[in-house]
Order: C-alpha cells, then structure tokens, then sequence
C-alpha cells in the first residue's frame, strides 16, 4: 500500500524547522510589543464576499487563486488568502475605533493561494501582518518600515532592502491611469496574455509583470511619481525623509504597484537577493479607503504581510537552532527500576528541568548510546543493585566525572546537586 503524501503547495513544518519558526516569531512579538503592536487573532475562513469587495475582483488573487466553496449550508466561503480583509473586518464589526482612534495590530498565522508552487511559493503560506488603523500620517508608515528593517537585523538578515514607492490616491491616480492605458494601447503586440487582459482591468498591474518582454515594452511608459498631486508628494516626501532620518537605506522603485487593489499612496516591499526568483520577504502599504469600502467609516489605515516562510529559509541559511538536549538522561537497567526512574523524570520535568530516560528495557550500552545521541548532559545509571545499596552513579558527559547521588528523595538531590553547579 503506498502512503498518503500531502497536497501539493502544502508543506509541513518538522521539528528541526520549526524551532527556526519560534525564533522568529517570538522575535517579531518581542519587537511588536516593543512598538506597541497587539495581538488579533482571527478565523482562517471568511464570506467569499469579503475577499471580493476588498482585495479586487480584477486581481490574480480573487481571479484565480482564492480556495472557495460552498459549505454544507450554502455559505460561499474563502480561506483567507491574505490577512488584512479579515483585520479591517473586525475591526468594523467589533467597532473598535469607537473605543480608540488608534489601533495596532499584529497577527501570525497561514495563508491559502492556489498559486503554482514552486521554491518560496507555496499553496499555504504563513505570514507575520502588522496594520496601524486611524493614522493618516506617513509616520506610520515610516514606523511600519522601521519595523521590518529591525526584525530583518535582529535576525541577522542583512541582505534584505526597503524599496518604497507611492500609487497615489483617487485624486490623482485616475490621470495616470488614462496615461498609462493609452500607452499600453501602442505596445499591446508586446505584451504577454496576462498584461493584455490586465491593461483594461488592472493596468498598473503591467507595469511590475516579470516577462523581459512585457518589461521591454514598459521601459518608456509614463511614470507614477510625475502623476502624483501635491498631497501625494509631500506624504511619500515626509516617509523617505523619516527613513532617512533614522538612517534606512531604502531605494524608490516606481515599478513597486503590488498585487492587491485596495493599497493608496506608500506602497513598499522589502527585497532581498538571497531567494530567486520570489525575492519580496515583505510587502505592505497604505490602505485608507479600505475600510469605508467595507462599509464603515472612513479611515485611514496602513500595514504589512512578512511571508514567514521565505523569511525561515533566510533566516535558515545564516542560524539554526540547536536542537534542545536533556540536561539529564537515566538509563534504568530492569523492569524494577523504571517506576523510580519515572516518577524522578517527570519531577524534573515539572520544575523546568529537561530530563530523558530509557523508557523500554534495554542494555546499559544502548542506552548510553541513546543519551549521547540525544546530548545529555549527564547519565544517571540505575540499576537493581544501585536502588539496593542506596546510591547511583551520576555521570558528567563532558568531563566524565562520577559521582554517587543517594536515591532516597533522588528528584531533590539531582535537583540540588545541578543547581550548586550552576548547570
Ligand atoms: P502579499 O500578501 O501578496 O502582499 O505578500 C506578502 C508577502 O507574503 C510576500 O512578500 C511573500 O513573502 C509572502 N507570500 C505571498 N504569497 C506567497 C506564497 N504563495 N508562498 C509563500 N509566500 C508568499
């Protein structure tokens, strides 16, 4: 009979990987708190409706990558492709800016796209958001940036670069619209399948599609930046300068337009030469029309997605986790002295010690060769003769060193014993 295997795109975490994974996250709730990020928690599946109205019909993830279906009631219902459309949900629905006009919020958890998986792509992904609502100041967005740039150096990841630019708002985005649809008109011989269907419904979308020949063709199109009217300027001025200011390297990168709808104004990634062709760790930007759109009052908003796992295989190649190794291993040598063995175990265990034994019976030999694999620091051996006579040897795996722990109350003695040598 051959095994079950997984879906394709979907991928498990194992152990090994997965304390890479805690690093991580726990370094990212250290510097949220630190930046005065909260924590929402939210449900993996959503009304299809949502995803629809907020992320844009028009765009490759509602088009064609949502997993969508009808449950057993007849709900149309998504999982979440994306954080933010979830964010802004509950945030309406729990009328949270009736409690305070500033909200920041962070969030940890997977993604689903039907995208073509390949390396750093994958079906389900997680990702680290980060949103700041009722805040129409650049400065949140600068914070946002400064964020990811101190997690990417906490975390050793020094190739990874801010690139920023700004999409305007309904003021002046529509000008350059028209501009860019008219030149797109003239070159549409060059353009792939994709950017021919997106030239009428999401044209900016053409200007960041990979293929050299789409990428040809828009070399002399209309720049965003000559479009933007005079509060679009002073707003992406205001977030360069506040970067700047704090010593951010970051580059402008009018090709940044990013693949969902709803973004106004900053938009950014941050990139990095370490994974391919899948090079954004990180993007975000400015979403303030977001949630009038989903029905409630207008504002402001902004935020960022860290896809946690390009940012585990970075962060992979420069640090890995030690394994974590039992401070103590009892090798317990007959049936009879397994229930001391035990019951000192799982004392340890319970006070914070991490301890290990020979649960089956096997000979002092494998055992010992079972300790070292595991990297205990220390063997303790007992056997029948040993819980006779009162006293187990404790053996030191670095410097050998043995000595006799009395049995009697054994969990407090060991106990004892590795706090006087401080480990
Ligand atoms: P987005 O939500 O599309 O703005 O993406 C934000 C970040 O999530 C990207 O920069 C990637 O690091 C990560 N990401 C997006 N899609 C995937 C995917 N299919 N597989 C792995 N990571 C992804």
């Amino acid at each position: 009979m051959t095994t079950l295997q997984s879906i394709k795109g979907f991928k498990d975490i194992l152990p090994g990987e997965s304390e890479l994974w805690q690093t991580i996250e726990e370094q990212a709730k250290t510097i949220f708190s630190d930046f005065g990020f909260r924590e929402i928690r939210l449900p993996m599946l959503e009304k299809t409706e949502l995803f629809a109205r907020s992320i844009g019909e028009a765009t490759d993830i509602v088009e064609k990558e949502m997993y969508t279906f009808q449950d057993r009631g007849g709900d149309l219902l998504t999982m979440r492709p994306e954080a933010t459309a979830g964010i802004v949900r509950a945030y309406l629905q729990h009328k949270l800016y009736a409690q305070d006009p500033v909200h920041k919020f962070y969030t940890i958890g997977p993604m689903f796209r039907r995208e073509r998986p390949q390396k750093g792509r994958y079906r389900q992904f997680s990702q680290i958001n980060a949103e700041i609502f009722g805040v129409a100041s650049p400065y949140a967005d600068a914070q946002l940036i400064l964020v990811l740039v101190h997690l990417m150096n906490r975390l050793g990841v020094t190739d990874a670069k801010p690139h920023i630019n700004s999409l305007g708002c309904p003021a002046c985005r529509p000008d350059f619209r028209t501009a860019l649809q008219s030149f797109l008109a003239g070159v549409g011989d060059q353009l792939c399948s994709d950017c021919l269907r997106r030239r009428d419904t999401n044209p900016l979308r053409v200007l960041d599609c990979k293929v050299p020949g789409c990428k040809d063709a828009t070399r002399n199109a209309p720049a965003l930046a000559d479009y933007l009217c005079a509060e679009c300027q002073r707003h992406f001025a205001t977030v360069g300068q506040a970067l700047d200011d704090r010593n951010v390297a970051y580059t402008i990168d009018d090709r940044l337009v990013r693949g969902l709808d709803y973004y106004i104004r900053t938009t950014f990634e941050i990139q990095t030469s370490a994974l391919g062709a899948q090079n954004a760790i990180a993007g975000g930007g400015r979403y303030d029309g977001l949630a009038q759109a989903l029905g409630g009052p207008d504002i402001p908003a902004t935020g960022f997605a860290i896809g946690l796992d390009r940012l585990a295989e970075i962060v992979g190649s420069i640090q890995r986790p030690a394994p974590p190794q039992p401070h103590l291993y009892i090798a317990a040598l007959g049936e009879n002295t397994r229930p001391l063995a035990f019951q000192c175990v799982s004392q340890l265990n319970t006070r914070g010690i991490r301890a290990e034994m020979g649960y089956e019976d096997k000979s002092l030999k494998s055992q010992m060769k079972r300790a070292n694999k595991l990297g205990a620091g220390y063997v303790l051996i007992i056997g029948e003769q040993e819980i006779k006579q009162g006293a187990a040897p404790l053996r030191n795996m670095t410097s050998k060193a043995q000595i006799d722990i009395p049995v009697n109350g054994l969990a407090d003695r060991l106990t004892a014993h590795f706090e006087n040598t401080s480990g």
